[in-house]
């Protein structure tokens, strides 16, 4: 691996034959949990593809040229010619193995991959999820010189950090960029000492031995396990909904509002989600739709007189979606009303569809107890029902659900399990 500047751009990639080029900046989140995947890939395929980082922040106008816009951006080439998507943001190592192993041979991929070696690293406490939760708890372990590893499937922050405006959160006087809030959780925890493995694929977890294998190499043993990986949002199960997942639909109004100026926008839902995230998406949007399932709202009535009181809003109450298509660049919405059965369509440039959340827990279920809507039952040290496994934030079961409660649950387990290694 080597760093170069835009004067050897040239000589080095343009005719450098294979290359894979690594945009970076400082102070960046997502640089910084790509470098040991990158020098760690730059070693196995260092015979076959060259690997250079270049150092955006002081080759801007090479970066501009490229139109590259964020760090860090991966860029593949050729022969000099730029092949396969580039790879920005939470870069997962998969990613980036799935587009070397594009740029040579069969052969060449079956010898490389035989010599991944399998690495165990031992920790005293591992956090699966690093959203407000799992944060608190590594920052609490962290202080009380406890060995722990933060492991995210993402980026560190959860759901925070796609919140457009967070005005409950004690300690701000004005609202808070939920993606602010959530880098400096972030940074407090990893500033502390923790040890962040994030933007990984969880391929394996085993609670009752306490082992996790992430990216399929790296075994990761500890004495305790905190299980902190939030929710995701619900789906409607219509035909069309999961094809047109980021063509069209979307379940994140903070990222993909700003796509929608003057244009007309379907949502679906009816609870705070949806009536937050449309009084948002109308500060872009000309025109929203709501379809909710009741008869009248179930946000807070704060929210929801805020929204009625939106001459850009209609709600359609007692409808429901059943079939999403894409013509050209809209999609059309076929509604169904639950009371006459009588299906309309709608179009618009697209869809949000905020139906609440479910647990992520699927890759470790079976041994938990769980409560009736599938959220892991703890007790009041945020204990599992597996000795030694813990769980905090959304994913437990419990009433209410914000960063004040999942911040809670990450503090009492954390001081729980100092409590029991010391
Ligand atoms: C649109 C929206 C707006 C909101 N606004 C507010 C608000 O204004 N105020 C407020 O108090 N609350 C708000 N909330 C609720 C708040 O965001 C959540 O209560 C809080 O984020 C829960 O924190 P958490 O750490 O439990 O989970 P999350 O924030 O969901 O974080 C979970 C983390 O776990 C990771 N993960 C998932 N699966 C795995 C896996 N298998 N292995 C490893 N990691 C995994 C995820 O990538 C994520 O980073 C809002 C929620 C939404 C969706």
């Amino acid at each position: 691996m080597k760093e170069i500047n835009a004067s050897e751009f040239e000589t080095e990639v343009l005719q450098g034959g294979k290359v894979v080029l690594d945009f970076y900046s400082t102070e960046c989140p997502p640089c910084e949990a790509l470098a040991p995947k990158f020098e760690n890939l730059s070693r196995l395929y260092g015979n076959d593809i060259k690997f250079f980082k270049i150092f955006r922040q002081q080759n801007r106008e090479l970066a501009d040229k490229l139109g590259v816009k964020s760090s860090p951006t991966l860029l593949f080439f050729d022969n000099g010619k730029e092949v396969a998507d580039r790879l920005s943001g939470g870069i997962k190592r998969s990613d980036i193995i799935c587009h070397l192993d594009s740029m040579i041979p069969v052969e060449r991929v079956k010898a490389i991959k035989s010599q991944i070696k399998p690495a165990v690293t031992e920790f005293d406490v591992i956090i699966l999820g690093a959203g407000p939760a799992g944060l608190t708890a590594g920052l609490y372990l962290c202080q009380a010189k406890i060995n722990t590893v933060m492991v995210d499937i993402a980026l560190p922050g959860g759901h925070v950090s796609t919140t457009h405006e967070v005005s409950n959160y004690p300690g701000f006087i004005e609202p808070q960029a939920g993606y602010m809030l959530s880098h400096n959780m972030s940074e407090q925890t990893k500033l502390c000492g923790s040890v962040y493995k994030v933007a990984v694929d969880v391929t394996r977890v085993d609670l009752e031995k306490k082992e996790v294998v992430i990216d399929e190499y790296e075994t990761l043993k500890a004495k305790r396990i905190i299980i902190a990986t939030g929710t995701s949002p619900n789906l409607t199960g219509a035909p069309g909904e999961m094809e047109l997942k980021g063509k069209g639909i979307s379940y994140c109004a903070t990222c993909d509002a700003k796509y929608f100026v003057d244009k007309e926008v379907v949502v679906i839902g009816g609870g705070n989600s949806a009536v937050e995230e449309s009084d948002f998406i109308a500060k872009f949007a000309s025109k929203i739709t709501m379809v909710h399932q009741f008869d009248k709202l179930t946000a807070n009535k704060k929210a929801q007189e805020k929204l009625l009181a939106n001459p850009k809003i209609k709600v359609l109450y007692e409808h429901e979606p059943r079939s999403f298509v894409k013509e050209g660049n809209q999609v059309i919405s076929e509604i169904e009303n639950l009371k006459t059965k009588e299906r309309i369509k709608l179009v618009s440039d697209g869809v949000f569809i905020f139906i609440g959340f479910k647990p992520n827990i699927d890759l470790f279920k079976e041994k938990l107890e769980l409560d009736q809507w599938g959220y892991i039952k703890t007790d009041e040290d945020m204990r599992t029902s597996i000795p030694g496994v813990y769980a905090v934030g959304d994913v437990i079961s419990k009433k209410y659900r914000q960063i004040t409660t999942a911040v809670a649950d990450g503090t009492i387990a954390a001081i729980s399990i100092a409590k029991e290694l010391d």
